[in-house]
């Protein structure tokens, strides 16, 4: 039976938009405007959409990197957007992220061994010799040698590099991860073996992961469940199989013809998308996507279309659905 790990409830983050001397706030930007959805344990929930549709806020605010504006997450059925700053930090152990960028990601003057171990020693689980074993340990199962631990960033190449991010987040041993655009950064060739080892680990420790990709090719070799944003809402949700099967939003369906296809027979119309995301401080009023979309009607400009279920698992917000 599925357990959720993670859930979210009306999750809203602004952002205050400041102008003139004195600073005055004269609007907000909504980030993340009253999304709900909830991961399962062991298994990869991808949250996908462009560059400002909100995603990578979204796994921001879920490990309380940002205060939600309003709404409520919860992990292991406890409310952790109410703990206080001890509590967070016992509770920080459990949630780890990978950031898209492994090369900002480190610091360049700390050694893979200094890094790694420096949150271990803060989350007291080793000490000493112990510090070490530990630290060697966790890069060996991410495809590190103990002869890298007093190597420098600077001395390995951008996946080896991501390999020390992705060490330096389990070795704390989290239940979940938040995934940011983990090899987007990456080079194509590269981009496999880093998804394989996400896997491998995932199978290895029982991890939860949060996904957090614009790439549905990549976010369909990972994910169980998928989740698309538009604009700081969630507009589809679906099984993995399902959605890539029966796509139905007409963002979804834009953003899947996409997706490059190795099969020749495949015959494919890419649907293009006018324009850019709106700027989020002033979203369109009714169906925040109908700026763009190519079946646009009347009652799409002024009424918000709810997010709805139409099969099992399976949810979209769209009034031609
Ligand atoms: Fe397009 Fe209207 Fe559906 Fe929005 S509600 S996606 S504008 S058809």
């Amino acid at each position: 039976m599925t357990e959720q790990l993670v859930r979210i409830e009306n999750l809203k983050k602004y952002f205050p938009v400041r102008t003139g001397v004195l600073s005055r706030t004269t609007g907000f930007i909504k980030a993340v405007d009253d999304i709900s959805f909830s991961v399962n344990k062991g298994e990869t929930y991808g949250l996908v959409g462009e560059s400002g549709s909100g995603k990578s806020t979204t796994g921001r605010v879920i490990l309380q990197l940002q205060q939600p504006t309003s709404g409520k997450v919860f992990f292991r059925d406890r409310e952790i957007s109410t703990l206080n700053s001890r509590q967070l930090h016992a509770m920080r152990k459990e949630m780890q992220i990978v950031f898209q960028d492994p090369y900002s990601a480190l610091n360049p003057r700390m050694t893979v061994g200094e890094a790694i171990a420096e949150g271990l020693a803060a989350h007291r689980l080793a000490a000493g010799r112990g510090l070490q074993e530990m630290a060697i340990s966790v890069m060996e199962s991410c495809g590190l040698s103990a002869y890298h631990y007093s190597r420098y960033p600077h001395e390995f190449s951008g996946g080896q590099r991501q390999r020390i991010v992705i060490a330096r987040a389990l070795s704390l041993q989290p239940s979940f991860v938040v995934a940011d655009e983990p090899v987007s950064a990456l080079d194509v060739s590269i981009q496999a073996q880093i998804i394989n080892l996400l896997k491998n680990l995932q199978e290895k420790y029982h991890l939860t992961y949060l996904f957090i990709s614009h790439d549905l090719g990549v976010v369909r070799h990972v994910s169980d469940n998928v989740g698309v944003m538009y604009l700081g809402t969630l507009v589809e949700e679906a099984p993995k199989k399902e959605f890539y099967a029966h796509p139905l939003h007409p963002y979804s369906k834009a953003l899947l013809s996409a997706v490059p296809t190795t099969d020749p027979l495949a015959k494919k119309q890419r649907i293009a998308l006018k324009g850019q995301i709106p700027n989020p401080a002033a979203p369109p009023p009714g169906c925040r996507f109908h700026t763009r979309c190519p079946h646009v009607m009347t009652v799409c400009r002024d009424t918000v279309p709810l997010l709805r279920t139409v099969a099992p698992g399976h949810s979209v917000a769209c009034h031609l659905v």
